[in-house]
């Protein structure tokens, strides 16, 4: 059929001029662009729909604020994210998920995990990535105390940064930056769940009650517009939070704070302690942090009260690449006799 052909055309949209998300293609005639352009929409929808009947399902790894991610097998080992959705009566937010994972597939980066595809329609909505080998950052600081030496520390935090600015150049906010979302993997950093946020609409749709639940760890990251909208609304389905590329690097400075000192900046307050003081632009104290004036400013450049007096990426792994890195021992068979020896 003619829907076939022109769905195989669009399949190269990174590189054809072919236009698959085209709301601005210029055509005159209204009807023409009405008729145009839902199908065109759909067809380049259909290649990212994995049907949910071909996957594998294998044993729950675990849960978090989205649903819960089974083990799996397409093509190979993957993670399935399968979304709760128990609300499917509003489509505005099921055409926001598929207009999200048509900005996945186009993510490909060393330091991202592989989007390999999604189940889109309901009632199974799920996500297939590639099966992150390794523990998350979360689990090496949190759950084994791991201890980074600081040349380690400055190439985890630069891999992250490189893998972020990657996704903002790509007009991708991650929503939901932390260390349980960032992979160690044979020393390689590989981030996930980025831009998945806007489904939390699908899961909070479903709830009964007005209050807010909070899930433990995730205050710390969130910039003080964003807390401060929180309190504002109180139900996160009424409005968007103001999520935003600068949102990302607070939280991104909650990540090096962690990395830096085994714990989350205010450890052990409730949240009503925490919303209060970040809102009113207080932050962790860093009296006790053992590290240098330019480490420190890291972190106070990054949790910068206002939005726009934080660094981007680019700006981060800059600073991070003039920091001091320790010399590593010479060693007897260091290149450096070598090239003498050749040189002589
Ligand atoms: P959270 O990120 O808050 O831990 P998730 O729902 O994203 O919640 O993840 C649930 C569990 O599945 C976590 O233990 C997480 O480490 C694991 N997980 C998520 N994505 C992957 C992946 N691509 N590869 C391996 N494990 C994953
Ligand atoms: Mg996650």
């Amino acid at each position: 059929s003619d829907k076939t052909v022109s769905g195989s055309v669009s399949t190269d949209s990174d590189r054809t001029p072919v236009r698959v998300d085209s709301q601005d293609s210029q055509v005159s005639d209204g009807e023409a662009a009405d008729r145009l352009w839902p199908r065109q929409n759909s067809i380049s929808m259909r290649e990212w729909d994995i049907p949910f009947d071909e996957l594998q399902m294998g044993e729950a790894i675990g849960t978090g604020h989205f649903g819960t991610v089974y083990r799996g097998n397409w093509h190979g080992d993957v993670a399935i994210k399968v979304l709760n959705m128990n609300c499917l009566d509003d489509e505005k937010t099921l055409e926001g998920f598929k207009l999200d994972v048509a900005t996945f597939r186009k993510t490909r980066h060393e330091n991202l995990v592989l989007f390999m595809g999604a189940c889109m329609k309901p009632p199974h909505l799920a996500i297939v990535t590639s099966m992150c080998k390794g523990l998350t950052l979360y689990h090496h600081i949190h759950v084994y105390k791991d201890k980074f030496a600081m040349n380690k520390t400055i190439s985890l935090a630069q891999q992250i940064s490189q893998g972020m600015g990657y996704l903002h150049a790509r007009g991708i906010v991650h929503k939901d930056l932390k260390t349980k979302n960032i992979f160690l993997q044979n020393g390689k950093v590989v981030i996930t769940d980025f831009g998945l946020f806007s489904v939390t609409k699908l899961c909070f749709g479903n709830r009964k009650g007005d209050g807010l639940s909070i899930p433990p760890g995730w205050l710390c990251y969130l910039a003080p517009e964003i807390i401060r909208s929180l309190k504002a609304h109180q139900k996160p389905e009424d409005d968007d939070l103001p999520f935003s590329k600068n949102t990302d690097i607070y939280a991104f400075g909650t990540v090096w704070y962690e990395l830096l000192c085994g714990e989350w900046p205010f450890k052990g307050q409730p949240p009503e302690a925490i919303i209060w003081q970040v809102g009113k632009g207080m932050k962790q104290t860093l009296a006790n942090l053992q590290a240098s004036r330019d480490v420190k400013d890291i972190l106070m450049m990054c949790w910068a009260y206002k939005a726009t007096d934080r660094p981007d990426f680019v700006c981060l792994h800059r600073t991070l690449e003039k920091l001091p890195k320790k010399r590593l021992a010479r060693s007897p068979s260091h290149p450096i006799h070598l090239s003498r020896s050749a040189e002589s």
